[in-house]
């Protein structure tokens, strides 16, 4: 018969950042049920993720306790091993030895090679307050300037940030309802945020209007009165044709330009040369569709814009992003009901950890580390060991470890022997570290590198607030205890701290929260108890528990915003005779990014249970493949096998694949290339080959 419920418990979900909130009902310490609550984002809806993804939490893989590595196991055994296959590298330790092991090895590390030589690396999917504690743990303990996240991978906000002074989106959403026109660039969001997918629907319906660029066909594409499907990477062109169109033809806003906008005279310049005509070549379109949709945005009563991962994971991604928020600015297309930028965010807690200052080039609250004033604040707050200086990014910390500049590394929820470009070189540094500490919920394939291995309660097992795409920061408690001796982030955090002479012994999540609050400036006014008894509100805060969904006009930079110079660069490795494709990487709708979650859940795993080579049709019939045939994937850094699967939203001339799948992993095709403002890998464009197995 069926199990009676037991206990129910209420959380976020920690699949993307729209931040439903999900009911867990549970029976026997075992979760048989979720269901969409009530919460500011989701209004009771889930995605399949939200809904059938929670089985990750009782999976029978989770650590459930410290883990020191055997003697004499040499760190590189681990290469492509996970899950039970890793626990054999390891012993069982208690919690104080474990913890000593990882402290100690920190130790030695710093007494050899400075601070510097550590470098920490965090996760977005963890809470407000983990983020907080682990880069004061960074800047204030190890002493290094070197903290970054796993945002570093997607990050579309500094483009934004440098124009008007925000690091979050303008508007929320839920403003879409109020739009009438939406221009949406590399976001393909039934898939990757299927929730808001579902508000946008219901808007688009009613008859707001969708202009799409997006290579690829997608779910939305129905909706589009107009789809831009152009060749990858030539997005600048594209929005720069539209822009210039829109100033020679006079319908560009005025006043707004005149009043609220810098740059405009060398926007003017830098866009003259993108007719339509010269456009409509690079990209692959019509000349008319440009001219026509740039009217339809210019003159649109309120127009919001939206950008993801298919803007910002290039190379060039932060030239695209500032070539949509260009015109977005010169068509006055901001800070008014349903105008506004949208950066259209990764995982759950992106928003949470930026602002909290896991990042290597801010402080907490986005305040300025070459300033300082700003610097002498957090030094008269933290005192102790104190690094504040830029610092590396994820890539680059992986880069200065095989250059035995970095020595010791703390990874705490991220996965990167997965989800870093060109896994080759990321696996070399990995395996040339003198000191590698991991700390998460399952045995990833970086834990397989581990010397010591800390195990940590899921979001749904703990306390604190996470802060979603449209600034909502939401109180989270603990739905289900975690398994085992498994405890929560920050608290891991504090202990190690404590063992590295850090007088932290009565750090809480309160306590965290509250010294956040204080030094971020949009939490203004917020406190524990507001939480505590609302349950979540958005930043900024208007007066006593209420707040604006829009960014109003004086939240941009000095009263006016800022249109960067920006590039058209080519990208960095053109198909050839050699490697004649393109190769992409994406995510699926069932499948969370490594998959170290998703992938086991029994569900996600029947609906999406392998990994395909997503070819058109057409280029299938030139390979003479069929569907399932097996092919080989090559490029200049690696080769993976997998099945193809014929896809006719696919652009002809791309390869496309998932890179949640260890089993062909994509990132070992990805090139290293980094964008020289965000730092964001190119995951979007390199040059593959594709042939029968
Ligand atoms: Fe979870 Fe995002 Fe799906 Fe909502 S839309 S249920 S937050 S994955």
């Amino acid at each position: 018969g069926r199990a009676a419920i037991t206990t129910s418990g209420e959380t976020v979900c920690p699949f993307c950042s729209v931040g439903c909130r999900v009911t867990l009902h549970q029976a026997d310490d075992r979760i048989i049920w979720a269901e969409g609550a009530d919460g500011p984002a989701n209004h009771g809806r889930l995605c399949v993720k939200g809904r059938f993804g929670f089985t990750y939490l009782r999976h029978a893989d989770r650590l459930t306790m410290p883990l020191i590595r055997r003697p004499g196991v040499p760190r590189d055994t681990g290469a492509g091993l996970r899950g039970p296959q890793v626990m054999d590298l390891f012993r069982p330790a208690s919690w104080d030895e474990a913890l000593d092991a990882a402290a100690k090895g920190f130790r030695r590390v710093r007494a050899r090679h400075g601070g510097a030589a550590l470098a920490v690396l965090g996760s977005a999917k963890g809470s407000n307050e983990d983020a907080y504690l682990l880069q004061k743990l960074a800047r204030a303990g190890f002493g290094t300037p070197h903290i970054d996240h796993c945002t570093r991978l997607c990050a579309s906000v500094p483009p934004l940030a440098e124009a008007t002074g925000l690091a979050a989106v303008t508007a929320p959403i839920e403003e879409i309802a109020n739009a009438d026109v939406v221009l949406m660039v590399g976001s393909n969001p039934d898939m990757n945020h299927p929730v808001a997918a579902s508000f946008m629907k219901g808007a688009l319906r009613s008859g707001t209007r969708l202009i799409l660029v997006d290579p690829h066909g997608q779910s939305l594409s129905r909706f589009a009165t107009h789809h831009f499907r152009i060749a990858p990477g030539t997005d600048v062109a594209l929005l720069s044709a539209m822009t210039r169109f829109v100033i020679e033809e006079g319908l560009y806003d005025r006043v707004f330009v005149a009043e609220r906008v810098e740059g405009f005279e060398a926007l003017r310049r830098r866009v003259a040369p993108f007719t339509p005509e010269v456009a409509a070549h690079i990209c692959g379109v019509k000349s008319e569709e440009i001219r026509t949709a740039a009217r339809l945005f210019a003159g649109a009563h309120a127009a919001m814009t939206f950008w993801g991962m298919g803007a910002s994971q290039h190379a060039f991604g932060a030239d695209n992003i500032r070539a949509a928020i260009a015109f977005a600015l010169v068509c006055g297309q901001v800070g008014r009901p349903g105008a506004g930028l949208h950066p259209l965010r990764g995982q759950n807690n992106v928003q949470g950890s930026c602002d909290a200052g896991l990042l290597p080039n801010y402080l907490p609250g986005y305040r300025d580390l070459d300033d300082a004033a700003e610097c002498a604040v957090f030094e008269h707050l933290w005192g102790g060991r104190m690094s504040l200086s830029q610092g590396l990014s994820v890539v680059e910390m992986f880069d200065a470890a095989r250059l035995g500049v970095v020595h010791g590394l703390y990874v705490v929820g991220g996965n990167p022997a997965l989800a870093n470009p060109d896994l080759a070189a990321t696996r070399a540094a990995l395996v040339g570290l003198d000191h590698l500490v991991v700390q998460d919920i399952f045995p990833t394939e970086t834990v397989a590198y581990a010397d010591v291995v800390l195990p940590a309660a899921a979001l749904a097992e703990r306390e604190g607030t996470v802060t979603n795409t449209d600034r909502i920061v939401q109180r989270i408690t603990p739905a289900l205890p975690p398994p085992g001796a498994a405890r929560p982030d920050w608290m891991i955090i504090r202990d190690l701290a404590v063992r590295l002479g850090l007088p932290w012994e009565q750090v809480s999540v309160e306590s965290i929260f509250e010294e956040m609050a204080g030094v971020v400036p949009t939490l203004k006014g917020f406190h524990w108890p507001l939480l505590a008894k609302a349950g979540h509100a958005r930043y900024p805060l208007q007066g006593e528990g209420t707040s604006d969904s829009l960014f109003g006009d004086g939240f941009l930079r000095g009263e006016r915003a800022l249109i960067a110079p920006l590039d058209a660069s080519g990208v960095d490795e053109a198909p050839d005779a050699e490697f004649p494709f393109i190769l992409m990487t994406g995510r699926l709708r069932e499948h969370w990014h490594t998959g170290s979650m998703t992938r086991r859940s029994p569900v996600l795993e029947t609906l999406s249970p392998e990994p395909r080579a997503h070819l058109h049709p057409d280029d299938l019939v030139g390979l003479q493949l069929a569907a399932g045939d097996e092919v080989e994937v090559r490029t200049r850094r690696g080769a993976v096998h997998l099945p193809v699967r014929p896809d006719a939203s696919i652009r002809p001339g791309v390869v496309w694949m998932a890179m949640s799948f260890f089993e062909a992993a994509a990132n070992e095709l990805t090139i290293g290339r980094l964008d020289p403002t965000t730092r964001v890998p190119e995951f979007k464009f390199c040059a593959a080959a594709v042939k029968r197995k």
